[in-house]
Order: structure tokens, then sequence, then C-alpha cells
């Protein structure tokens, strides 16, 4: 059967599936754009449950759109400490600011507008227009992907640009016109619960197993082809937590460039050995004592990464250099990096 009829004939099936199946998570209480918009951008890269929490937590701070377009970039990226890729809370303020500005504080109901907004791409577009105002455009992120490529048996690189937008066509041309939001959505909790992409898929619970290429072919385990690998710099970074009294040592990163804005503890771009702790210290116009190797961790960027070590180290004095804040305001007020967080958990 062709690709085509195959995505038409699992329309039916997977949107009954959805309706009787859909898991309770708390943006799908209402269908308020704003909330659909906040649980997708936060869901990007990370995980449903650990966005829970994040979500209620935010909607609590900023109830609406005006609240986001008004806050505070520190109080913002605060509210975002834990869930990494800082730009996306700076663009859904941007976007927050041009709602307010030429929408009169409504988020715009079609596609073609909401693409125009900062931070939101394709996938982004098509679910606020498909979920909340059931407008029939796809969002096609990598449970969608994954459940196409093997519904129809596609070999192709699913990382690959041309074959997403040769999906997310033929999808287009499908598209249930009653039912936009709902398939979407169906596609997108298909391949989040049933057709999983670690381990096997549960083919036995899923609602395409009659019609589906992978499972009749025995291709599930090859199925998708994701080819691109990402390449990453490495680099290496020792940490310290510099203590005087009850207060520990932050700097505010740069204005520009990856985690810019928030604050870290003062590090070096290279991993060095205790004995060499004096010079950096001299370096910072610090004197003091070793105290404690508090730790590795690696930090996975989407293009870096970082190899980190830390030292704890007792100062006699303070700097200039660093902000010296005491430990429950750090924990309270300064947005960290996740990179960071290791670190932090040993003040
Ligand atoms: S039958 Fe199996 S492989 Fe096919 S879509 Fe369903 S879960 Fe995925």
């Amino acid at each position: 059967m062709e690709e085509i009829e195959l995505m038409k004939k699992m329309r039916k099936p997977i949107i009954e599936w959805y309706q009787k199946n859909k898991r309770e998570l708390p943006w799908r209480k209402e269908k308020n754009p704003y909330y659909i918009w906040l649980s997708e951008i936060m869901l990007q890269q990370t995980r449903i449950e650990a966005v829970k929490q994040y979500y209620e937590r935010f909607l609590r701070q900023l109830p609406t759109i005006k609240d986001l377009a008004e806050v505070e970039e520190e109080e913002l990226l605060k509210l975002w400490e834990g869930l990494g890729y800082y730009n996306r809370a700076r663009n859904l303020k941007k976007a927050a600011q041009v709602i307010q500005e030429k929408y009169n504080g409504q988020m715009p109901k079609h596609y073609n507008e909401l693409i125009e907004l900062p931070g939101i791409g394709e996938y982004t577009a098509g679910a606020i227009s498909s979920i909340a105002y059931n407008e029939p455009v796809p969002a096609v992120d990598g449970n969608v992907l994954r459940v196409i490529s093997r519904l129809v048996g596609s070999k192709k690189d699913i990382l690959d640009s041309k074959i997403k937008k040769e999906f997310t066509q033929t999808l287009k041309g499908i598209m249930p016109k009653k039912y936009a939001g709902d398939f979407n959505e169906a596609l997108m909790e298909l391949g989040e619960i049933v057709c999983i992409p670690n381990g096997e898929p549960l083919c036995k619970k899923c609602p395409l197993q009659e019609i589906c290429v992978a499972k009749k072919e025995n291709l599930t385990a090859e199925l998708p082809v994701r080819k691109q690998k990402i390449k990453r710099r490495k680099e290496e970074k020792t940490v310290f937590l510099l203590e005087f009294e009850n207060k520990i040592a932050i700097r505010k990163r740069e204005n520009t460039g990856l985690l810019a804005n928030m604050y870290e503890f003062p590090n070096v771009n290279k991993k060095i050995a205790r004995k060499e702790i004096e010079t950096i210290l001299q370096n910072w116009c610090l004197t003091g004592n070793y105290n404690e190797k508090i730790g590795t961790h690696h930090h996975i960027f989407s293009h870096i990464e970082w190899d980190m070590i830390g030292y704890k180290v007792q100062v006699d004095s303070i700097n200039k250099e660093f902000i010296w804040v005491n430990k429950e305001e750090i924990l309270k007020k300064y947005p960290i990096p996740g990179a960071f967080v290791p670190f932090r958990e040993k003040m």
C-alpha cells in the first residue's frame, strides 16, 4: 500500500485510540493557547514528568501572557533553571511582548501568524494552531517521525530535513479537518507511550498494528533510520566553590552566547590538579586552603560537552571580581545552569 494510503488509513484508529487512552496532563485540562504554547516549549528537550512541576510553578508566577511579557529576565531565568536551552525562555518573553503589542494580548490563531513569533518554529506553530484552534496543520516532532517511519516502513533518514519536509507535506494533505488537534496529539502520544524510541515498541497495544509495515516485516528494531550524528566540541572545566564565612562566590556570565546572563561558580577552562589551585586563586587575588574535591560532572549541550571537575576552597577574604552571596540566596534568587547544579549541591 502506498505511503499516503497508509497514512489516511491510520487516522480513524489513532484518533479513537487517543480519545480513549490519552494521559491526563496539566496542559490538557483546557485549550488555552498560552498553556499549550508554554508546555510545548518546555517539552522540547525535557521529559513530561520533569516538565510538570516547572509548568505549574511558571504559571503560578506568570499566569497570563501579559505577566510573561513584563517579567524581569532574572526571574524568568530562575523559573527556567534546570530546563536548559535558556534562549527558549528569552524567546517566550520576546514573543509575549509581540503578542501584547501586535495582537492586543491575544495569542494569534493561525499557523502563519504564530510562526512569525520569536522561538516558534514549524512544530510549535502547528501544535498550537491545531490543538488550541483545530487548524488542520501538522506538528512533526521526533515522535511523529518515528511512528510514521515505522507505519510506512520508510528507510529514509529522519534526521535529514528534506525527509522531514516530505513527511510533513504528506501529513498536511491528509489532516482530518474535524479532529486536527486530536490527530496531532494522537501521533505524539503514540510515539511517547507505545511506539517508543528506546527498546521494543509495544505493538500489541498499538491501534495501528494491523496496517503497520514495520510490524508486518519485522523492522521495528531498524526503523526509524537516523544517520546524521552530531559532532560536539569537548571542553574541560574546573569549577570552584569558593567559601568565605557562609558566603559563596558566583559571577554573571556574558550577555551573549551559551548560558548568557546566567550565574555560575568561578571556573577555568581546563582540568587542573590540586597543586595548581593556589595559582588560580592568585589570579583572582585570593588566598585560601584547599578543602575537598567535590566531584566530577559531564554535561552535554547541543554542540558542546563539558567535562567538569570541582573543588571546594575556604578563602581568607573576598574579592571584587565575584559576587559573594549566602547559600540560601543562591538557591532562591540566582539562576544557575544545570551544568553547575551538581556542584551547587555541595555547598
Ligand atoms: S505497530 Fe508497533 S511499530 Fe507499528 S506503529 Fe504501532 S507500535 Fe509502532
